[in-house]
Formats: C-alpha cells, sequence, structure tokens
C-alpha cells in the first residue's frame, strides 16, 4: 500500500504523497502562496496574476517555437529569439524572490 503513487493534483506527476496529492515542488509552491495569501492577501492576487500572465506568455512562445520548428519559413520574423531566454531567466529570478 505504502508504494502507492497518485498523480499530483496541480501538475500531474505521479507521487507518493497520497495525504496531500502533491508533489514535492507543489506542495512547497502551495504552501509558500498560502503563506503569502494569509500574510497580504492584495499582494498575493498581485503576484498570482503576474504569474499567471507569465505562464500564458511562455505557452503561447512554445506554441510559437513550435510551429517555426515545422515551418522555417516564420524564423525570418524571429525577432524575440533573445527575449525568450530572458523571460525563463526572468522566471527563475522571481522564484528567488519568493
Ligand atoms: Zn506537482
Amino acid at each position: 500500500m505504502t508504494n502507492q503513487a497518485v498523480s499530483c493534483d496541480i501538475c500531474g506527476q505521479p507521487t507518493k504523497m497520497i495525504g496531500t496529492r502533491l508533489c514535492d515542488p507543489c506542495w512547497e509552491c502551495k504552501t509558500q502562496i498560502n503563506s503569502l495569501i494569509s500574510r497580504n492577501p492584495e499582494a498575493a492576487i498581485k503576484f498570482l496574476k503576474m504569474k499567471i500572465t507569465e505562464a500564458e506568455i511562455l505557452i503561447e512562445k512554445l506554441k510559437v517555437f513550435r510551429g517555426t520548428k515545422d515551418k522555417d519559413m516564420e524564423v525570418e520574423n524571429g525577432d524575440h529569439g533573445g527575449d525568450e531566454k530572458n523571460s525563463t531567466e526572468n522566471l527563475s529570478a522571481n522564484q528567488n524572490v519568493m
């Protein structure tokens, strides 16, 4: 029974944490966000909205990236090639701020 794994409620990764149903990174993330919400709900909303926007931008960029891989024609419009790296770095930097 203890070897049983469940899917993480947030990211879907298999996890053995059948009590919380969260993998370690997601549990940590949820705990920190809950802490921020209780300390400063307004800041939490602002922060989470910012994160939603970042995630949506990343999803769009990944779509574009996958698209240009198939269609080399669109590479000429790829002025944002440098930005992709920067936003990934910003994401890591923001995590450290938390
Ligand atoms: Zn997870």
